[in-house]
């Protein structure tokens, strides 16, 4: 791979041009693009979706440049399939929507367009300018309250919507291999970053200084993470080195925006490495800390929990590479299912009857990761339902089991037992019966109830309120009087 994007653009495929650039930063003033002309990369319009080259095409016709930039080329030049396309142009939001009756303004901290295309988004931004950064001076600046461009005291932007060049575009742009852009006029490749050498090396290496640029914004270390296991690239080595010192800075981040990029990563076919690898660079504790302090335990339950959740995340990857759906609620349920054990132990062992204590456990749990990832509430209530059914798996009564197979999560419910099952002989055996009765045909399946029907029930304890009723002198000795 990395031999056929050398070959790509090898000096005869080059061509310097200096844009003119109307800022006064010396840097972007001197930026020259990389062209590669259309016969020296793969970028062909036939793996561009419809639609992105409607938006290209329409946005030159009024006037305006307009590329494809971002995953939509990098991926492509990666051989691969792009997820989505996006668009960069000198247009502005409204002079977009002014273009496009299917055109819908977002964002507030970064405002962009949505054209939208039935199913399809093809995101749509006007080219940003760098913020003037005043974090490596140390110095505040007082600035208008309708600002475009802001920064928080931890110098993260908290808007960052001043309008530039392509060059100014490219440079403020996370990662070399992000910043290539794509034009329908002559259906060449521009690089201003350094992009395409990086992406021959497999590199995914941060546009200027590092440290500044996920101070500036610390889900670039999400990203970072994120792309090179979903490409199976490297994080050059200056761009890895701040990670584990400033992943701290995540817990500035919205809980919405950490619930974006966890769907990322968790949901997009490479759970399993990406989870790895937050562990590996001391992330993970800022975005799933219940779950980090359940597995830190030497113990054997920690390392049952370990292998319960990598198995969760490799079915995971494995049933989104065969479009099966999935749902964040059972991978939430997954991950803080321990941590949800754990506490409900602690609350009976306050002396909270066993039914409630895993109720007070569930929200508990539940609350303290949606302060982090705001998990919407339809997820974490699919997530709770899984949890409260765990218990209702053991009973194969009939009249328990068919109310069960009704119920609306019966199918993930089992999918959890099946998964914590692993190696427990005794959980093992209760998943296979499940299985087993699912696969079953009515009559077997009768014959499958009938058996555990008759086994006979563990004798239970009678309740106290009936022995109110029957009390004996005798009995009376040891009840506490009542306080009234
Ligand atoms: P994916 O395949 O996941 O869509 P992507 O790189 O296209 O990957 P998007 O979230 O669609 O990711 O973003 C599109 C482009 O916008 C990126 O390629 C990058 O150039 C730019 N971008 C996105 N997020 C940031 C960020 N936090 N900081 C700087 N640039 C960003
Ligand atoms: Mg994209």
């Amino acid at each position: 791979m990395a031999g056929i994007i050398k070959r790509l653009f090898s000096k005869k495929n080059k061509r310097d041009i200096s844009p003119s650039v109307s800022s006064n930063n010396t840097l972007l003033r001197d930026a020259e693009a990389t062209v590669l002309k259309r016969d020296a990369h793969t970028v062909s319009r036939q793996k561009i979706s419809k639609n992105a080259l409607k938006v290209l095409y329409r946005l030159n016709e009024a006037g305006y440049q307009a590329y494809l930039v971002g995953g939509g080329v990098r991926d492509i030049l990666l051989g691969l399939q792009p997820k989505d396309f996006d668009v960069a142009t000198d247009a502005t939001p409204e002079q977009i929507q002014a273009v496009f009756r299917n055109c819908r303004l977002i964002g507030r901290r970064f405002r962009l367009a949505h054209i939208l295309f039935g199913r399809e988004v093809i995101e749509v931004a006007t080219f940003r300018a760098g913020h003037e950064s005043s974090e490596g001076s140390g110095k505040k600046q007082n600035k208008p309250k309708n600002e475009l461009s802001r920064t928080s005291d931890q110098g993260m932007l908290v808007r960052d919507n001043v309008y530039g060049s392509i060059v100014e575009d490219a440079f403020r742009r996370d990662f070399t291999v992000n910043a290539l852009y794509y034009t329908v006029k002559d259906y060449s490749v521009l690089d201003y970053t350094g992009g395409l050498d990086d992406l021959a090396e497999r590199k995914i290496r941060l546009i200027g200084d590092p440290e500044e640029r996920y101070r500036e914004d610390p889900v670039r270390i999400l990203r970072a993470i994120r792309l090179a296991c979903k490409l199976n690239l490297s994080i050059e080595p200056s761009t890895a080195k701040p990670i584990k010192q400033l992943s701290e800075l995540l817990t500035h981040v919205s809980s919405a925006r950490l619930w974006d990029e966890c769907n990322k990563m968790l949901l997009a076919g490479h759970a399993e490495a990406t989870w790895d690898q937050l562990f590996r660079e001391g992330v993970s504790q800022y975005l799933f800390p219940q779950t980090v302090q359940a597995l830190a335990a030497k113990d054997d339950q920690a390392k049952a929990f370990q292998q319960f959740v990598s198995a969760a995340l490799k079915n995971t990857d494995k049933r989104i590479a065969n479009q099966q759906p999935v749902t964040p609620a059972f991978l939430f349920a997954v991950i803080l299912w321990k941590p949800v054990q754990e506490l409900t132990e602690k609350l009976i062992a306050k002396g909270k009857p066993p039914y409630e204590a895993s109720q007070k456990a569930a929200s508990q749990v539940m609350e303290k990761q949606r302060m982090i990832t705001a998990i919407p509430k339809r997820f974490s209530l699919v997530a709770k339902e899984i949890w409260g059914l765990q218990h209702r798996l053991s009973n194969r009564r009939k009249k328990s089991v068919y109310s069960l197979i009704a119920h609306a999560r019966f199918r993930a419910a089992y999918d959890f037992l099946y998964l914590r099952a692993g190696k427990d002989p005794e959980l093992s055996e209760l998943a296979k019966w499940w299985t087993d009765y699912q696969d079953a045909g009515p009559e077997a399946q009768q014959n499958m109830l009938n058996l555990v029907d008759n086994k006979p029930r563990k004798k239970r304890k009678r309740k106290p309120a009936n022995k109110k009723r029957t009390t004996t002198k005798k009995q009376t000795k040891n009840v506490p009087p009542k306080k009234l």
